[in-house]
């Protein structure tokens, strides 16, 4: 009867919004929707969970344009005013003494391995899992990296693994706040003080991420960010260096500005540029970005640690979905991805690549790294071995030393994370329970046909 009055549209119209309602419904009082998943698999002619796109990233308003136009205007896009103020906000917001922006995460650190006098003959403890730019960092001050296996639980570098990789050339140790979590730092920093080592952060994918109330990039001597395009607080490209220590900073200032002279320590009198260095300086543009994205990172930061922990209570009741694991002396959650161990076993061996397409189909893509790791742990990495290989390392380093190098730096528990990682952006993070249902509801999916899939 009701049905007869209304127009085709209007009934199109109601009959789309219930469909979709019933994608969407959050699975709160029943987890598993076994009428949804049961369904065929997009990948073999079903229809898929999700159509909708995930929110975007990354995301601008009209206070972005209102203020990077009177920069443009300005004709000074250098180095200048803007990058002084966006220090300032940036060393308030984590809290740091000192901030240098400079052009990106990479040459942060590498000027931060630099700041701390750390150099050619000197090893570098730090992890296999991370991203390639941490490890440049090191090769290119000619330091030797020496790899500490991951904690298979939180994915960090394992506090456990560093003391034994400690030798009389051991100048620093790097670790690595990688996909969301938050390194150890009170064991790392007790090994470091312990041996009389330097701690660089690299803190790349972890902004406001807190280790018992304070905040990463602040715990070590120095701490380095990206704000990359994909990381959780961008401005295209560009990076920080905070630190505590004005000498430090200075020197770190000088390196990123030709070797010119900065602060009370530099000599004044041999010439204009006492050291030799790279430039890599902020622009005021990227500046100008980067402090209008301040204003809203806390505000999404919460947003996606509020999302990736409703996520983490529903994934991890799938049977060979492990989600990776924080000390409770994480308070703050920080992403730039979202990781998972995925245990083929659990789906009746389905291989991964198979489950990524499957995914994929339903509407919901992830990766097996989002390109950080692309099935490579460092430590078995071309720009690793062919350095070590290199007329300087050869002829600084003892020759035992590199001979003995693979055999060394073995990281099994990495090696199997590596073959277990896949995870998404944190852009989807920023979207609402629905979207997190969304992709809890493809992989129940998919795992409930993992047989069919195979
Ligand atoms: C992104 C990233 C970097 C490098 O930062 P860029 O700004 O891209 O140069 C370094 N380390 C880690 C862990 C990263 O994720």
């Amino acid at each position: 009867m009701e049905r007869k009055k209304l127009s085709r549209r209007r009934f199109l119209a109601t009959s789309t919004a219930a469909t979709t309602l019933a994608v969407w419904a959050p699975a709160k009082s029943a987890p598993l929707i076994r009428t949804t998943n049961t369904a065929t698999p997009a990948l073999l002619g079903g229809t898929p969970v999700r159509t909708k796109p995930f929110p975007r990233w990354p995301v601008w308003t009209d206070a972005d344009e209102r203020a990077i136009l009177p920069v443009l205007r300005s004709g000074v896009w250098s180095r200048a005013n803007v990058v002084a103020e966006a220090e300032k906000q940036v060393a308030r917001l984590m809290g740091a003494e000192h901030c240098l922006l400079t052009t990106n995460g990479t040459n942060a650190l590498i000027t931060a391995v630099y700041g701390l006098g750390i150099g050619a003959g000197q090893e570098v403890i730090t992890t296999p899992y991370t991203f390639i730019a941490t490890i440049h960092a090191i090769l290119m001050n000619n330091a030797l990296p020496v790899f500490a296996d991951i904690d298979p639980e939180t994915w960090q570098i394992d506090p456990g693994k560093i003391e034994g990789k400690i030798t009389k050339n051991t100048a620093a140790i790097l670790p690595v706040h990688i996909v969301g979590g938050v390194c150890d730092m009170d064991r790392i920093n007790a090994i470091a003080r312990k041996h009389d080592l330097k701690v660089v952060e690299d803190a790349c994918e972890a902004h406001l991420a807190e280790w018992k109330g304070k905040k990463v990039g602040t715990l070590g001597d120095l701490g380095c960010f990206s704000f990359q395009n994909g990381k959780a607080l961008t401005c295209g490209e560009g990076g920080a260096i905070l630190g505590h220590d004005e000498k430090t900073m200075d020197l770190c200032y000088s390196y990123h500005n030709l070797g010119r002279p900065k602060g009370k320590y530099m000599p004044r009198d041999r010439g204009g540029h006492p050291i030799a260095a790279s430039k890599c300086r902020m622009a005021e543009y990227q500046a100008s970005i980067l402090l209008t994205q301040m204003e809203t990172v806390v505000e999404q930061t919460r947003r996606r640690a509020e999302s990736a922990k409703y996520f983490t209570a529903k994934i991890r009741e799938i049977p060979g979905i492990v989600p990776r694991k924080d000390s409770p002396d994480v308070n703050q959650l920080s992403f730039y991805y979202y990781g998972f161990r995925y245990k083929k076993e659990a789906f009746d061996g389905l291989p991964r690549d198979r489950f990524l397409q499957a995914l994929d189909a339903e509407g919901v893509s992830m990766s097996k790294g989002l390109g950080v790791i692309e099935g490579f742990p460092m430590n078995r990495e071309g720009a690793v071995l062919s350095t070590l290989g290199s007329k300087i390392f050869r002829s600084v380093y003892p020759k035992e030393t590199l001979d003995s190098y693979r055999d060394r730096n073995q990281c099994p528990k990495c090696d199997d994370l590596v073959e277990e990682t896949v995870g998404f952006h944190q852009r989807y993070l920023l979207g609402t329970k629905e979207d997190m249902d969304d992709i809890y509801n493809a992989v129940l999916k998919v795992y409930e046909n993992r047989k069919k899939l195979s």
